[in-house]
């Protein structure tokens, strides 16, 4: 795949989200793993990689049959903060999606990440939506 990436790092797909999502490779800070994770919603198909990189305990009973499913047309990703100390991080990000009556809205959330055995989880995030 030569397209640029969907998270709009402006990098090769391949080299960005796309080794996460399809190489195994492992998220080395929380925004890597942020846009790997906005990338698998925004492509669909993608509900395993979801899950896994999800913290056990607040994932529940969530499916990576049900997170595969493409439940919103997702346009752009923009980073608004972001920090990492030791095993914990937050990304805070503006999710955009086209929404059904074709105008286009903004998820506002601030992500908990978590480090556990080397490899950062989604803990959960504060959202707020925005009316567009
Ligand atoms: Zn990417």
């Amino acid at each position: 795949m030569k397209e640029l990436c969907v998270c709009g790092s402006n990098k090769l797909y391949k080299r960005c989200c796309g080794r996460f999502l399809d190489n195994g490779e492992l998220a080395k800070t929380p925004e890597q793993l942020m846009r790997s994770r906005y990338s698998a919603y925004a492509l669909g198909n993608h509900g395993d990689y979801l899950l896994r990189t999800w913290f056990p305990p607040t994932a529940g009973t969530l499916t990576a049959e049900a997170l595969s499913e493409r439940g919103q047309q997702w346009t752009r990703l923009e980073i608004l903060a972001r920090a990492q100390q030791g095993d914990k991080g937050w990304v805070e990000f503006n999710a955009w999606y086209r929404a059904a009556n074709g105008s286009e809205q903004v998820l506002h959330e601030k992500s908990v990440f978590q480090r556990s055995a080397g490899r950062w989880l989604y803990v959960g995030g504060e959202v707020s939506a925005t009316p567009g």
